[in-house]
Parts: C-alpha cells; structure tokens; sequence
C-alpha cells in the first residue's frame, strides 16, 4: 500500500508540510518539514517520522522564490526518501472559510473562486494559503485539493458570539466573530473525546498559547466562544499581535499621528504583543531569560490577559470542568501555567507545582475541582485525516470532530 496524503500550510515566507501513509487504522506520519525564508534565504528542513532530520540545507533563492517553488524541492526530497510514494490527497490549512464552509471540502474550481473573495477578510494570511493550492494542483493534478479552514470549528457560536454591535448590515456581510485555531482546538476536543470523555462532555477552556494565541470555550466538544473575533488580532496579546485593543486608539493613530492603514496593520501584525510590549522579543523562551524589567512586565500582561479571558470564558460556559494548555508556551512553559493558575481556586482550579514542573499531562491536584491539562496540539493530523476521508481511504468513514 503507498498511497498518502500530503498536508500544507502556506504562510508568507514558509511552507510547512506533512507526508501520511493511508491504511490501517488511519493517516500514520511519514516524514515532515518546511520550508522557511521563501522569497529571501530559503532553507528546507525535513525529518522522519521518529523526528530525526534527513535534510536540512539552503534552497537557490531564485527557484525556491515562490511556494510553487519551494514546494518542488521539498518534494524531490521526499521522493528520493519515499519512491513509490502516491500522494492521492492534498490537505491544506486555510485561515479563512468565510460564513458558508464549515467543515472540510474538496476545492473544485467554484470553491476556490469562493475562497479567493473571502481573501478581503484575511488579505494577509489567504492569498497565501491558497498560492499554496495552486502549487499542489501543478504537482499533483490528480490528487483531490482538500481545504480544512481555522474558522469552521467556530462556526457552532451563537449568535451573542458571533456579532459586533454596529450596523446590523455589516453583519449581514460577514463582519462576524469568526474565530481562528479551529484545527487545534478540533484536535484537543478530538484527544478530550478519547481520553476524557466525561469531561469531553462538560465544560472546557482551551488555551492555545503560542506565537499566536488564542482561547476556545467548549460545550460538549463544540465552540461556543473565542477570544479570536474577526480577525486573528483580537483577544489575547500574541508574539507580535495586541489582542483585545479599544477601537479609539485605532481612530487616534488615524486622526493625530497620521498613520495609513498599511501602518496601522504592521503595527497591528508585527510590532505590537509581547514583541512591542517588552521591546526585547516576541520568543517567550528569550523574555523569560531577560533581566529587563519591560520583559517582565510584557509576560505579566500576557498572564493576566489570560486569566481574564478564562473568567470571560467560564461566564460563557456558565462553569468550568477543565482547562487544557496547548501551543508552544501552553505545552512547555510551565511558569506561565503556574502563573495563570496561581489565585484560581476562586473557580475551582488548583495546580500541583510538581506534577506541572514535569509537564504531567494532568497537572492539576487530585483535588481541583477543575482538571487541568497540557495536550500537544497536532494539526497536521486533522488536516490528515479529513484529507483521507474526503479521498475515501479505507478505515475512514467519518471526518473526526471533537
Ligand atoms: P506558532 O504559533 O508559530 O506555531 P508555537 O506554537 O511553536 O508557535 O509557539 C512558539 C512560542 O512557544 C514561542 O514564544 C516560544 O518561545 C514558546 N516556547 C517554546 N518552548 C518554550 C519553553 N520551553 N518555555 C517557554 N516558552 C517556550
């Protein structure tokens, strides 16, 4: 049996990629990587299913100058590793999918002439995504092109979750609380489900807390809120990202200092957060280690941003059952676990500093009313899977939901 799926996620300057062989009980890890700096100094990366690399060196700037590109050498890669390997699906993360795609779809041409004009929503991220589609369709015209969206496993919200309240006809044409992470988030529910069924069930808060962060209330495995709203700005402070911001500092930027709107979005996207609060970095790892005060402080506003958006979250969900730590700072910073925790017995939360130290999966006391968790996240494997149903392998008869 060879058959498999590659996944995709297109960013601006990279390009990350998963190869699964289908059979048995689903989509198995063959080798993954990326490619990073396209378009400046591109390098891939790749490595085997045990996580040891197999390449790792520069691509020529010119022929890795565009994800086609970068895509092409990756694959020589992985041929030379893998021959025989049949890709019958490709899987791609999309960041948008708008009010109509709520699940996993195969993007004939009408679905993405449908996701190129929901490029005005996400004008930074899905022009991307999808020059990352058009590569794979090069290099794999047989192969179906699958899209999993960040945005549908928020598309449950009800309506007080899913509004702003300006003019209702803005909402009308889309201006939604759309929500991002979706992948994530329908893995951890997808591990809760297998794991924890009781508390799959309950009342869960998930925080993905990496270069990008956000926190996802669930209700029985479905979102019910987001700290992410429109775009993927709002809520919690990120690497380079403000979250949660007055709109009138928007209009003072506007009207006294001048700013453009192209201003206004690198300020937004890539001077702000954790990076712009502490003037240091945007890496936790490296505020952690900083001696300077503003790091500090930055680190302390993303605690208490957090802890505020769990009391937000836990009044959405009327209670709490479980709190689940995931992403990059949520998986292995344990200090900043600690420091969300610390002062929320008031919700039922107590943490075992030991059982956190050691990165325990469950790192709350065997007393917590609320249990706590630090689960990996993989979205690689949820795109993976929803490729393998949509391309009919056998084992897989239903997109795996949380
Ligand atoms: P992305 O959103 O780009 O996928 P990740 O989920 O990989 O990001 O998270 C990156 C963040 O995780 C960085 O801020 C990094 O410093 C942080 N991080 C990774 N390992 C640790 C660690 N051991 N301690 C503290 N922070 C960590």
């Amino acid at each position: 049996m060879n058959a498999h799926v590659l996944t995709l996620n297109a960013g601006s300057s990279s390009l990350k990629l998963g190869l699964f062989a289908l059979g048995g009980a689903g989509p198995a890890p063959v080798a993954a990587g990326l490619v990073e700096k396209i378009g400046a100094t591109p390098r891939l990366e790749l490595r085997d299913a045990a996580g040891d690399i197999f390449a790792d060196r520069p691509l020529d700037p010119e022929s890795a100058a565009s994800h086609a590109g970068a895509l092409d050498a990756a694959l020589r890669e992985l041929e030379a590793r893998h021959p025989g390997a049949r890709i019958e699906a490709v899987g791609h993360r999309v960041v948008h999918g708008g009010m109509g795609f709520t699940a996993p779809t195969v993007l004939t041409p009408g679905a993405l002439d449908a996701l190129e004009t929901l490029t005005p929503f996400a004008p930074l991220h899905q022009p991307h995504n999808l020059s990352g589609v058009r590569a794979a369709q090069a290099a794999f015209p047989e192969a179906l092109q699958i899209a999993c969206f960040d945005t549908a496993f928020h598309r449950s919200h009800p309506f007080v979750n899913d509004v702003f309240a300006i003019p209702r006809a803005y909402y009308d044409k889309g201006v939604r609380r759309y929500g991002f992470h979706g992948l994530s988030y329908d893995y951890i529910a997808g591990t809760l489900a297998e794991r924890a069924p009781m508390l799959h069930a309950g009342r869960v808060v998930v925080a993905h807390l990496g270069n990008g962060a956000s926190m996802c209330a669930m209700q029985a495995g479905r979102s019910v809120a987001s700290s992410m709203g429109f775009s993927a700005l709002d809520g919690l402070p990120m690497g380079t990202r403000p979250g949660q911001i007055d709109p009138g500092v928007l209009l003072y930027l506007m009207q006294q200092e001048g700013m453009t709107a192209a201003e206004i979005a690198d300020l937004l996207y890539r001077r702000s957060g954790l990076l712009g609060l502490s003037g240091v970095s945007n890496d936790m790892r490296e505020l952690e280690a900083s001696d300077a005060p503003e790091a500090r402080q930055a680190i302390e506003y993303f605690v208490f941003r957090i802890r505020r958006e769990l009391g937000a979250l836990a009044a959405a969900l009327e209670g709490l059952d479980a709190l689940v730590f995931t992403g990059g700072i949520g998986e292995n910073a344990a200090r900043i676990r600690a420091d969300v925790c610390a002062g929320m017995g008031w919700i039922g939360i107590a943490l075992d500093a030991a059982r956190n130290e050691a990165g325990a999966e469950i790192v709350s006391s065997d007393q917590s009313r609320v249990r706590v968790m630090v689960i990996p996240t993989d979205e690689e494997i949820v795109i993976a899977r929803a490729a393998a149903v949509l391309a009919g392998a056998p084992g897989q008869d239903r997109v795996p939901r949380g």
